[in-house]
């Protein structure tokens, strides 16, 4: 595997980071991950654009500018053989504030640690989209967004640790994280959406939560559909209530969920417009797809 490390191409037995970098010291960084159908990455500027706005929000000057970053997530594929045909890639990108002495003073480290890894996607296998999965509510609290704000893809994510323990401890799919106000946000990697009498719900991003680039895109087929959409503040009570539910990333898609702490939403099976939504989706994934040209 060859790891994209600051400038240059390594192993990745070479690929190491110092133990002053203030990524692992203080999660003092941003991450983005991303990933290709065949050779052709998805959705690749909004990822590019989000990377930047976690960097700014934070302070933190990416050193490579915006225009060189599909070519060497390219190479990063090709490099790795994946991004084929048979082999679509999963890419992580990860900018952290760099080496430099211990304090959070982030002058102390004067160039950022880049890091890219492009490896095979590993998407949930059919079987479990036929099923649906089981999610839980978290206890654990989203961050408060004036606390840390979770627009920033930040490198400090033992929130979603957390959270992520408590789903596995229940042998659960996913944990739903509610807000200060006791309002559904999202889960740990992924965005939730529910559905009740056809009107299509996911709460609204004042709820604290990361604007998921697949969210805006089932909400943008949604809306083209003239399907009733309500992006709002809802309650745990909503979602035990509701008719279907989904959730979506940029690597699984749109996964149906079928019971929420063990109940099961509507009949316990993916729903109807959660099917619908599924088949809009990969109708219109090639329009969020790279133009031919870049590959
Ligand atoms: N919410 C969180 C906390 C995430 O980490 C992710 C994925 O990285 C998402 C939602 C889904 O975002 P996207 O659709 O951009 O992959």
């Amino acid at each position: 595997m060859w790891i994209f490390l600051n400038d240059k191409f390594v192993r990745k037995e070479e690929a190491v980071v110092s133990v002053f970098d203030h990524g692992f010291l203080y999660g003092d960084g941003i991450y983005e991950t991303l990933r290709s159908y065949g050779s052709r990455l998805f959705m690749c500027q909004q990822h590019v654009v989000r990377l930047f706005r976690s960097a700014e929000a934070i302070g933190l000057t990416i050193p490579i500018q915006r225009e060189q970053w599909p070519e060497l997530l390219h190479e990063s594929m090709a490099r790795n053989d994946v991004g084929t045909p048979q082999r679509d890639a999963y890419l992580r990108i990860t900018v952290s504030r760099g080496a430099g002495g211990i304090g959070l003073d982030p002058r102390l480290c004067p160039s950022p640690t880049i890091v890219i890894m492009a490896q095979p996607l590993v998407a949930p296998a059919a079987a479990v989209y036929d099923t649906g999965v089981d999610v839980i509510l978290a206890t654990t609290r989203r961050n408060l967004p004036s606390a840390l704000s979770p627009q920033i893809k930040s490198l400090n994510f033992l929130n979603n640790v957390l959270a992520k323990r408590e789903a596995l401890a229940a042998s659960a799919f996913e944990s739903v994280l509610l807000n200060w106000e006791g309002h559904l946000t999202e889960c740990t990697i992924s965005n939730l959406f529910f559905v009740t009498d056809g009107r299509l719900r996911t709460p609204s991003l004042e709820c604290g939560l990361l604007d998921g680039i697949t969210r805006s895109i089932v909400l943008q087929l949604a809306k083209e559909q003239n399907i009733p959409v309500e992006e709002g503040r809802f309650t745990p009570t909503q979602l035990y209530q509701s008719d279907e539910s989904f959730l979506t990333n940029t690597s699984m898609e749109i996964m149906p969920v079928t019971s929420v702490d063990r109940k099961p939403i509507g009949d316990g099976k993916p729903g109807p417009l959660t099917r619908r939504l599924c088949d809009l989706f990969s109708g219109a994934r090639e329009q969020f797809l790279e133009p031919a040209s870049l590959q």
